[in-house]
């Protein structure tokens, strides 16, 4: 029987065909190169790519262990040592990473092999990944559409067969939202479940890096790899990693579901809202149970995730100032013009933007009116997630209340843009764990658009949304569904 093309293979079969030596790791790299090179010119995923340490790599690589052999993109805002970490801003231009992130370090330990550079949304501020500032990144099922952000190029990638895995950040839904808008499978872990050692720094309260996969076992074999704690982060929770495969398959029978009555809002898109439906009809007859459920405060996740994302990030990149790394202005006359224009030349307008607000919201007078009634709403935000999940496994929803919208049409409208977080960022306000994968197709103009369905779970119960996530994947056919490139 022949067998798909390498590169549209998913993780676990990949490794399976690599473990029974039927392909060798240098087949594997051969093979992505060219689909890369076939299909990235149109998709413009990759920021950069290092296929000559990649191939040193895959000469000695266990293929025994869980990814032996495996490559995986990595968004470029982790730290890979030797490859470049520009975060897509000019600033970082041409910054080299001294040493790898303690992701990268797992990843490897298990095999896999990260041989290059996703576009993103400059240092993950965005949902489109229009706010790179090298290129723009397009959707593999409409090319004339965003592939959502801000980890738009990984989930891109991942989508058209350039990559069969990658790592990307969501601090407010930048997995969970391109995942939804690209088709694909995007885990955001609990706060704390996954090292941040070596990722540039957003919003240090609310960032998390995670899997973006074809399938959610591939999300489970990566978050296996990936997950655990690390002595340089002492945000990491030192809590024990189960075996993220070990529940794939179980079935849904006595498993809750709430229905958040705050979601189906006004706004959201009608053929997104038909696909949520029927994708809980789906997960009732496989056994789940519908039970309503409040959370009172959504209404206010955007204001404060603005708020807070933003007094945090104007704290994280005052670090950009030309001394230590990265850009630095031409014959200033002083510190001040030095500093001043490092930044002025350095930054796009959206960071520029996150940190004049966060500067405001954090400055003094100021501090107790925004950023500190931010934070206590965020404990109301968390509170509706604590009261839910005692009635409750697990919460469903959309992802996006859209699917893919066209590049350039929310560029010139930020707060329109900031709406495309409506459901993913209370989670990272909450610090519980997500999953976005594909349940369906829009039409729309003679495309098919992929929507997104997300589950939350409470905090450390990835298994559980993994399964429920597993369950509903086998009993569909979407994640088979491949963009037309
Ligand atoms: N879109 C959100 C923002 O612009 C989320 C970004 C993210 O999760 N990194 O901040």
């Amino acid at each position: 029987m022949s067998r798909p093309a390498l590169p549209a293979l998913n993780i676990a079969d990949l490794q399976s065909l690599l473990r029974r030596r039927e392909i060798s790791p240098r087949n594997v790299l051969d093979a992505l190169q060219a689909r890369i090179e076939d299909v990235d010119p149109k998709v413009d995923a990759y920021l950069s790519i290092d296929f000559e340490a990649a191939a040193r790599e895959a000469e000695k690589v266990d293929v025994d262990l869980p990814l032996g052999g495996v490559p995986i993109a990595i968004k470029d805002i982790i730290n890979v040592a030797g490859q470049p970490c520009t975060c897509a801003s000019k600033i970082l231009r041409s910054y080299r990473a001294p040493y790898d992130a303690t992701v990268i370090r797992k990843l490897r330990a298990a095999g896999a092999i990260p041989f290059g550079k996703t576009n993103m949304d400059e240092f993950a501020m965005g949902s489109s990944t229009e706010n790179s500032s090298v290129k723009l990144t397009r959707n593999p099922w409409d090319l004339s559409r965003v592939p959502g952000g801000s980890s738009g190029g990984s989930a891109a990638a991942v989508a058209a067969d350039a990559a069969f895995g990658g790592l990307g950040t969501d601090t407010g839904g930048s997995i969970r939202q391109p995942a939804a808008l690209s088709g694909v499978v995007g885990v955001k872990p609990t706060y704390g479940r996954v090292s941040r050692f070596g990722l540039v720094a957003f919003a240090s309260s609310l960032d998390q890096v995670g899997p973006l996969t074809k399938t959610v076992r591939d999300a489970a074999l990566i978050m296996n790899a990936i997950a655990g704690h690390d002595a340089y982060d002492t945000t990491c929770l030192n809590e024990p990693v189960p075996d993220y495969t070990a529940a794939l398959g179980r079935d849904l029978r006595g498993m809750r579901l709430g229905l958040p009555k705050e979601y189906m809002i006004e706004g959201i898109d009608p053929q997104v809202k038909a696909a949520v439906d029927a994708a809980i009809a789906q997960l009732q007859t496989l056994g789940a149970e519908i039970v309503d459920v409040s959370l009172p405060h959504t209404d206010y996740g955007i204001a404060v995730y603005y708020f807070l994302a933003t007094a945090e990030a104007s704290a994280n990149l005052a670090r950009f100032d030309g001394v230590r790394y990265g850009h630095r202005a031409e014959n200033p006359r002083d510190l001040l013009d030095h500093y001043g224009r490092t930044r002025e030349e350095g930054f796009g307008a959206e960071v520029k933007r996150r940190i004049i607000l966060g500067t405001y919201a954090l400055s003094s007078g100021y501090y107790d009116a925004y950023y500190l009634r931010a934070q206590k709403v965020r404990e109301l935000i968390r509170q509706d997630f604590a009261k839910a999940f005692e009635k409750v496994d697990a919460i469903v929803s959309p992802t996006s209340p859209v699917p893919a919208f066209k590049l350039g049409e929310r560029t010139a409208d930020p707060l329109q843009m900031y709406l495309a977080d409506i459901f993913t960022n209370t989670a990272n306000l909450a610090g519980i764990c997500g999953i976005s994968l594909p349940c369906g197709f829009a039409d729309v103009d003679g495309n098919r658009l992929p929507i997104g369905l997300q589950l939350l779970g409470k905090a450390l119960d990835e298994a559980r949304i993994l399964q429920i996530a597993h369950a509903y994947e086998q009993s569909t056919d979407w994640h088979k569904a491949r963009p037309p490139l």
